[in-house]
C-alpha cells in the first residue's frame, strides 16, 4: 500500500516524491508514461557521447535561495550565464535587445543615454499593456518589434503577439546598457553532471518506487494508494470535459557535427527566417569538452507532446473551469506546468511543489484521512465531483498566470 501515487517524474513529481519520502516518511509510487525520469528536463549522452537535452535547451536560473539550496542537496553546479544571439538582417546580434544590438544593427555608436532617447522617440505609448505586442511596441517601437518579436512569436505560438498575454514577450527584457546575458537572476547554473543525475539522486530513497513506461490509468484500481499527486495535463485528467486546453508543441531535430564548435553562441534565434525558431549548441551549456558537438533545432507544432501552455484569456477561462473540477476532487493534488496550466520555468515548478508539500504537512492534509477507496472513486467520477462544486467560483485572479516567486 502506497501513501501516494505521483503521476509524472518531472520537477513537480520528483520534488514531492523526495519530500514526502525523506521528510514525511511516506511510501511513494511515482510513475511516468515516458521511459525515463526528469520530465522535460531529461538529458542523456547521445550516440557521439555528447550530453544533450531531449526536450530542448534547459537553463537553470532563479532568484529563490530556497529553491537553489534545495536542489543543491542533489547536485553540484557549474556556473553558467546564458547568452543568445538573434539572426536579424543577416547579422548575429545580442538578444535581449541592448546597446550593442542597436549599434551593430544600424551601424551606430550611440551611448546608453542616446539609446534611451532613441527608444523613447520610436516607442508607441499604450494606455494599457494587455498583449505581447503592447509590451514590445510600447518599449522599442514597431520596427524593432517586427525585426525581433513578431515573426518569432508567430512561429513559436502560431498566434500573432497581439493574441497572446503580455506575460509571454515580457519574459524578454530590453536593455540600454551592454549586459548581454539572457537572464539576470541571482543564481544561474547548470547541474554539474546533468539534470538526469540530479533526478536520480532525488528519487534514490527506499520509500520511493518508480514505474516508467506507465500511464497512471494502467495502475489505477490495481495498485492501492492513499492520495494522488497529478502533474500531467489537467484537461486529459478530466477526459477533456470542457474541451482541449491548447498546449503548444515542438519537434526537435538533433545533429552532431564533427567540429569542436558549430556556432558563435549557445543559442541563435531566427525570428524571421526558416521554420525553426532557434538552434542550441549543448556544449556551451554543459561545459563538456568533446571533439564533436551536438545541436538541436526547434520546430513549433500545434500537435504533439504538450510543452507550453498558451497564455491568453480564452485559455485561462477554460483552465478555470478545469480548476473548479480539480478543487472538487479532493483526493488529487494538481501540481506543475501542465496540471496548473502555467508557463512556469523549472525553478517556479520547484517552488510550487515545495509549497504544496508545506501545505500537506501543515494540515492541509485532511486529504490524507480519506480512505483509499473513496479517493479512487472520486478520481474516477469527475462529473460527480463537479456536481458538488458545480457553481463554485475559482479562487485565482483568473489570469492563469502567476508572478515568478522571488
Ligand atoms: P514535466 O517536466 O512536463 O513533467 C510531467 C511528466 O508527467 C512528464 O514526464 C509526462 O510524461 C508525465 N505524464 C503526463 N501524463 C501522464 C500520465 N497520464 N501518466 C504518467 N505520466 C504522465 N525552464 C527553465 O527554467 N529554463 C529553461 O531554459 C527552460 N527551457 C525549456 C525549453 C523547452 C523547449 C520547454 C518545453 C520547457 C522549458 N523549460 C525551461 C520549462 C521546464 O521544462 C518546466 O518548467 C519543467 O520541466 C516542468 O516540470 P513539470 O514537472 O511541471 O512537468
Ligand atoms: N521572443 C521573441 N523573439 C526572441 C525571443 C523571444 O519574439 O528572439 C518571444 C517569443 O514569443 C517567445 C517569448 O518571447 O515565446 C519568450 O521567450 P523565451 O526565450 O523565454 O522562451 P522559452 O525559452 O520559454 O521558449
Amino acid at each position: 500500500m502506497f501513501d501516494y501515487l505521483i503521476v509524472g517524474a518531472g520537477f513537480a513529481g520528483s520534488v514531492l516524491a523526495e519530500r514526502l519520502a525523506n521528510e514525511a516518511n511516506k511510501r511513494v509510487l511515482i510513475c511516468d508514461v515516458r521511459p525515463h525520469i526528469g520530465g522535460n528536463a531529461y538529458d542523456f549522452y547521445d550516440d557521439a557521447g555528447v550530453l544533450i537535452h531531449k526536450y530542448g535547451p534547459h537553463i537553470f536560473h532563479t532568484n529563490s535561495r530556497e529553491v537553489f539550496e534545495y536542489l543543491s542537496r542533489f547536485t553540484a553546479w557549474r556556473q553558467y550565464q546564458h547568452r543568445v544571439k538573434a539572426c536579424v538582417d543577416g547579422q548575429l546580434v545580442p538578444m535581449p535587445i541592448n546597446l550593442d544590438t542597436i549599434n551593430q544593427l544600424y551601424g551606430l555608436n550611440l551611448t546608453a543615454f542616446q539609446l534611451d532617447e532613441f527608444l523613447a522617440s520610436v516607442a508607441e505609448p499604450r494606455d494599457q499593456i494587455r498583449t505581447s505586442e503592447d509590451v514590445v511596441v510600447s518599449k522599442v517601437g514597431r520596427e524593432l518589434y517586427e525585426k525581433f518579436f513578431r515573426g518569432y512569436t508567430r512561429k513559436q505560438w502560431g498566434l500573432d503577439p497581439s493574441e497572446l498575454d503580455a506575460s509571454v514577450t515580457a519574459r524578454v527584457p530590453t536593455r540600454t546598457n551592454r549586459d548581454d546575458r539572457y537572464f539576470t537572476d541571482t543564481y544561474q547554473a547548470m547541474p554539474l553532471h546533468g539534470y538526469t543525475r540530479m533526478f536520480e539522486r532525488m528519487l534514490n530513497h527506499p520509500n520511493i518506487k518508480i514505474m516508467l513506461n506507465t500511464d497512471y490509468t494502467e495502475i489505477q484500481g490495481v495498485i492501492p494508494y492513499g492520495e494522488m499527486i497529478y502533474t500531467g495535463p489537467i484537461d486529459a485528467f478530466f477526459d477533456y470535459e470542457y474541451g482541449k486546453l491548447p498546449y503548444r508543441s515542438l519537434e526537435f531535430k538533433f545533429e552532431t557535427h564533427d567540429v569542436d564548435q558549430y556556432q558563435s553562441a549557445p543559442v541563435i534565434n531566427y525570428p524571421n527566417d526558416y521554420a525553426y525558431t532557434r538552434v542550441t549548441e549543448f556544449k556551451y551549456l554543459t561545459g563538456q569538452v568533446h571533439p564533436k558537438t551536438s545541436i538541436v533545432y526547434e520546430y513549433p507544432q500545434a500537435e504533439g507532446d504538450p510543452y507550453y501552455p498558451v497564455p491568453r484569456a480564452e485559455n485561462a477561462e477554460i483552465y478555470e473551469q478545469y480548476k473548479v473540477l480539480a478543487e472538487a476532487t479532493p483526493s488529487v493534488r494538481f501540481v506543475g506546468r501542465l496540471a496548473t496550466y502555467r508557463y512556469y520555468n523549472m525553478d517556479q515548478v520547484v517552488a510550487q511543489a515545495l509549497k504544496v508539500y508545506r501545505t500537506i504537512v501543515a494540515g492541509g492534509n485532511e486529504k490524507l484521512e480519506l480512505p483509499a477507496k473513496m479517493s479512487r472513486a472520486r478520481e474516477m467520477e469527475p462529473a460527480k465531483a463537479r456536481a458538488v462544486n458545480g457553481n463554485g467560483h475559482s479562487k485565482t485572479n483568473g489570469s492563469g498566470l502567476l508572478e515568478r516567486e522571488r
